[in-house]
């Protein structure tokens, strides 16, 4: 047993811990949990705990259902929130997916990014993130299909000390400071009851998992202060949705490689390349930045939502900014991606990420010039004559150019890009079904 294994032993008994929670995620983001026994553990770190996979989303073929969970230690943390008496009686850690014969599953999305990251290794680079995670406090959630009610009116950076907004707020980081999970900054955002809070930053798989218990520690949250919390990407019509733009940067060590002072941007030939491989590749990776049919609603002009390919500084209506270079700060040259939201599986949504970026750099992409107009108030045709590409409106042209990609499936790996384009062919083709309230209104009379 190594000595980050014996530490997690230790601290089970040192503070009596009585569950451990194993967790993993489906290909489509749903967060997954075993709870074992300490005595089971020393077993799971040496042979790990078997499943039936062909119970997970994506997982498996049912001829080959078997699926064996194996705990990474360094991921341990006790759940502040799950206490008894005063005290903490459970602890989770992530795991990583292997076949019975040890060889890891190519449905792990833990997998497909460890894949991408080393091959960013291979080139000598460390990928950083850190994401602005936006999301809705609702009254409560109905399952009927009714409008949901925001828990409260406030907008932009309000702060209403009567609200339940700052509370919860306060709440939220202090039991994610608890499992080790730092936050830079929150503010109440521009819709009725929509929050964002915005992780420090940390190598990108650190990052997939800090999201996934982001997202859970969150909804538990929410529950205590009388409210619920949803990262549904748009759920009201008439106001903003909620996205999850994400700051990338490659680390050479301890120097940042899209740093350079003599630049225009400050921005590096190797950050050059790595935007253009994202631009580039955008409109491929846009299923798995957004993988839902409500995701396309929260795309629209004037929503600070991006629509087209483009790229710029100060400019919100670009699909990729580069933030102001703050002076003294070399280490925080990055660029901002904004378009998946808060439901996006972020394992899958960095690796494909990353690797756009990558392909950027080892084939030598340019970087077309940047958008500082607004791309918003440009017509169709201006668009066009600059060279921007519209992104995908919906999820069925979406998945029509992640179908034809060839860089998407070297990617995600064969498994998880047939799994996925199923899946969500089948998810549309549902909604496609529905005759809604909308078309009755409009169509009736005709
Ligand atoms: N809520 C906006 C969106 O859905 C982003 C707002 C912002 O710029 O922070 O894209
Ligand atoms: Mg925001
Ligand atoms: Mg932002």
């Amino acid at each position: 047993m190594d000595r980050q294994q014996q530490f997690v032993l230790r601290t089970l008994e040192e503070r009596d811990i009585r569950f451990v929670r194993l967790w993993f995620t489906d290909v489509l983001g749903y967060l997954k949990s075993v709870a074992v026994a300490p005595a089971e553990l020393e077993g799971a770190f040496s042979e790990g705990i078997g499943f039936d996979g062909s119970a997970v989303e994506g997982y498996a073929r049912v001829y080959e259902s078997d699926m064996i969970a194996k705990p990474d230690p360094s991921t341990f943390q006790v759940l502040p929130w799950e206490t008894e008496e005063g005290k903490v009686y459970s602890a989770r850690m992530f795991c990583d997916i292997t076949m019975p014969d040890g060889s890891p599953s190519w449905a792990d999305p833990r997998h497909v990014l460890r894949r991408v990251m080393g091959e960013a290794a291979s080139m000598g680079f460390t990928c950083y993130v850190h994401p602005e995670i936006e999301f809705f406090l609702m009254k409560d959630l109905p399952s009927d299909g009714s409008a949901p009610e925001p828990a409260d009116q406030g907008g932009f950076f309000d702060q209403a000390s009567h609200d339940v907004a700052p509370h919860f707020r306060r709440r939220a980081i202090e039991t994610l400071e608890a499992m080790g999970i730092s936050v830079e900054f929150s503010h109440h955002e521009g819709a009725p009851g929509q929050q964002e809070i915005d992780l420090r930053y940390a190598d990108a798989l650190t990052m997939a998992d800090n999201i996934m218990s982001f997202r859970y520690v969150v909804k538990e949250v929410a529950i205590t202060q009388g409210v619920k919390a949803s990262f549904m990407p748009k759920p009201f019509p008439d106001h903003p949705g909620s996205a999850m733009h994400t700051h990338f940067s490659l680390f050479e060590g301890e120097t940042n490689a899209f740093y350079d002072p003599d630049d225009e941007y400050q921005m590096s030939a190797t950050g050059k390349a790595f935007l253009a491989g994202v631009l580039k590749h955008a409109a491929e990776i846009t299923a798995v930045s957004c993988q839902w049919v409500n995701s396309y609603k929260r795309l629209v002009i004037g929503e600070e939502a991006p629509t087209t390919a483009s790229w710029g500084q100060a400019n919100r209506s670009a699909l990729i900014r580069v933030p102001n270079y703050s002076p003294g700060k070399s280490s925080s040259q990055r660029m901002e991606f904004r378009l998946p939201d808060s439901a996006c599986n972020p394992y899958l949504m960095f690796a494909v990420v990353i690797a756009a970026g990558l392909r950027g750099i080892r084939e030598g992409y340019e970087l077309p010039a940047p958008a500082e107009d607004d791309v918003w108030s440009l017509s169709e045709t201006e668009r066009r004559a600059l060279g921007y590409v519209r992104l995908p409106a919906s999820l069925e042209s979406a998945l029509a150019v992640m179908e034809r990609s060839e860089f998407v499936p070297e990617a995600l790996g064969e498994h998880v890009f047939d799994f996925f384009l199923r899946n969500k062919r089948a998810e549309f083709e549902a909604y496609r079904r529905q005759v809604t309230p909308f078309e009755l209104k409009r169509y009736l009379s005709l």
